[in-house]
């Protein structure tokens, strides 16, 4: 299989009811400064090449961001913020990224959620972290060349360690703890595989100014060390 048809069946997922409900009234109902925009109101798949060395696993998509325009952290601020960064790491082909159609192209990167619909309070639980994380699991292991992944905040980095175990990797006792700027190089069977814990770029961190923008770039700027050319 390749990322096309594991992205267009991540789209067709309804398997987690409260989020389906979720999704599709938000999609229903529309915030008023978007009333004539086609909402996607659908789980939103990853975005990048199959050659990426590296990924950036975010949270869940906001309600009215990648689950108003189909693509992940694409319409909000926080998809304003990443998607700058990781132009200034020279991952992009521009700092925005706003609807799909704009031009936007990744070299060396696939970016993706823990969770892929967008959830109440921007807070999936558990069971929906559980239920969501072979998705990951099944795009992880469609990048072959893959030797890094930035975690943005400690949900997607407690969603990630069972989809590393599930993929043959063996886990440090006691699981190292998230933080930034934490790192953590795993050797597996497709050699090492380093995890860069990051503050995630919501608006929480990057308002208060507990995520900057060196912050962020000192991250990235690691993680294109550590993928090589
Ligand atoms: Fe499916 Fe994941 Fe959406 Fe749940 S969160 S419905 S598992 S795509």
């Amino acid at each position: 299989r390749d990322l096309a048809v594991l992205d267009a069946r991540i789209s067709g997922c309804r398997a987690c009811p409260r989020l389906v409900t979720w999704r599709e009234e938000v999609a229903r109902v529309k915030r008023a400064s978007f009333r004539d925009e086609e909402y996607w109101g659908r789980p939103v798949p990853g975005l990048g090449p199959a050659s990426a060395r590296i990924a950036v696993v975010g949270l869940a998509p906001a309600a009215h961001g990648g689950n108003r325009t189909g693509r992940v952290f694409t319409g909000d601020r926080s998809g304003d913020w990443i998607f700058a960064a990781l132009w200034r790491a020279g991952l992009t082909n521009q700092p925005t990224s706003t609807h799909v159609g704009d031009g936007l192209e990744l070299t060396g990167v696939r970016v993706a959620a823990a969770v892929r619909c967008a959830p109440p309070d921007n807070a999936p639980t558990p069971a929906e972290r559980d239920t969501c994380s072979p998705w990951l699991a099944r795009e992880l292991a469609l990048l072959p060349d893959l030797r890094v992944v930035v975690v943005l905040g400690g949900f997607g980095w407690t969603a990630l360690w069972p989809v590393l175990a599930g993929a043959g990797y063996p886990l440090p006792r006691p699981r190292p703890a998230f933080g930034h700027g934490v790192e953590v190089t795993l050797e597996g069977p497709r050699g090492p595989l380093t995890l860069l814990g990051s503050y995630h770029v919501s608006q929480q961190n990057t308002f208060t100014g507990r995520l900057t923008e060196p912050m962020l770039d000192a991250v990235l700027s690691r993680a294109t060390e550590l993928a090589g050319p």
